[in-house]
């Protein structure tokens, strides 16, 4: 099967029907790069910049993360790198940094991520800077997470550009382009789509959180494992209400939780119009594999059909239709 799989890397995720899906990788640290060309996928749909620090024993000076940036992105070459910014806090605390979050009860619903970010603006200028210069002639993709009101968005995107300003004072050479997007996995920022959409290019909803919040359930607790599906008609509804709206402002949407890199998630997100993945890498051949047997219209009808009137094991349908249909 490994075979198999390998033998899809140069064959474009394109369904029966002709519609092509775009598949990224999640990454974290240099070596991960190296899964662009490995699997063929069409970019890096989340670099977790915050791994460069938590395998570090102090705070990674600007030198540094600039050279880890640039470095993923020769190797990304013409394909796209979404960095996002540090999400630190929650089950990634930093021994010498949030010393006060390693005492919280609730450290996903912590001080973490942008929250952490925006107070401590030292650490996200620092960050700023390195990608701002490390994305130097080219597009720079930059993503915030854990926004939960679009002020948030709008504080740290000002902060990007306050250090744009500053470094073409300077004479610095600068992205050609910058793209900000942010991540939706608080679900409160549902909620304020109309407000947040404009300002945005791309959206990446981060389902790992999202179904903790929806669900109010820890994700790393083992006993809830079970507990929550990610093929919930709760889940897929919510999710499934975005597209129109992004579609409608022209934001790119994606998800870049671990839900996408299962084919028979990555089939109902596709069934829903969500056609843009951002996976594991070991998850790329697998899922190329499904979209290459699935029929986006038979899929789409199906969803449209299951969400109006929900089974209640969701799960066990689409493994019926998946083997009914060849999937
Ligand atoms: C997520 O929450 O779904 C996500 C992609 O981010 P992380 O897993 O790094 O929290
Ligand atoms: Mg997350």
């Amino acid at each position: 099967r490994r075979a198999a799989f390998a033998a899809l890397r140069d064959v474009p995720p394109i369904t029966k029907d002709g519609h092509r899906l775009t598949l990224m990788v999640n990454a974290g640290l240099r070596d991960d790069a190296a899964a662009l060309d490995i699997t063929g996928a069409d970019g890096i749909g989340l670099f977790r910049t915050e791994f460069q620090f938590l395998v570090s024993a102090t705070l990674p000076q600007r030198e540094r993360q600039q050279r880890l940036y640039r470095e993923v992105l020769e190797v990304a070459g013409d394909r796209p790198v979404i960095f996002r910014t540090v999400d630190i806090g929650g089950d990634k605390a930093l021994p010498y940094l949030n010393k006060a979050a390693a005492d919280e009860e609730n450290p996903a619903m912590g001080w973490r991520a942008l929250r952490l970010g925006l107070e401590r603006d030292g650490l996200m200028k620092v960050q700023a800077r390195a990608l701002l210069e490390a994305a130097a002639g080219r597009t720079l993709n930059v993503m915030f997470p854990m926004v939960s009101e679009p002020w948030e968005f709008d504080e740290a995107k000002a902060l990007f550009e306050a250090q744009r300003s500053w470094l073409a004072g300077r004479g610095r050479k600068l992205p050609t382009t910058i793209r900000y997007g942010a991540m939706l996995e608080v679900p409160a920022l549902a909620e304020m789509l109309d407000i947040l959409l404009p300002k945005i290019q791309f959206l990446s909803v981060g389902t790992n959180d999202l179904t903790q919040f929806l669900f109010a359930a820890d994700r790393a607790n083992p006993k809830l494992a079970e507990r929550y599906d990610w093929l919930s008609p709760s889940i897929l509804r919510f999710l499934a209400r975005l597209v129109e709206p992004a579609r409608a402002a022209g934001v790119d949407l994606g998800v870049c939780g671990e839900m996408g890199g299962r084919p028979l998630e990555a089939m109902a997100l596709a069934g829903i119009g969500i056609d843009r993945l951002s996976i594991t890498p070991a998850a790329v051949g697998p899922i190329k594999a499904m979209a290459r047997s699935l029929d986006l219209a038979a899929i789409t009808a199906k969803m449209t059909a299951l969400l109006a009137d929900p089974p209640r094991d969701m799960r066990a349908v689409l493994t019926d239709w998946a083997t009914e249909n060849g999937v």
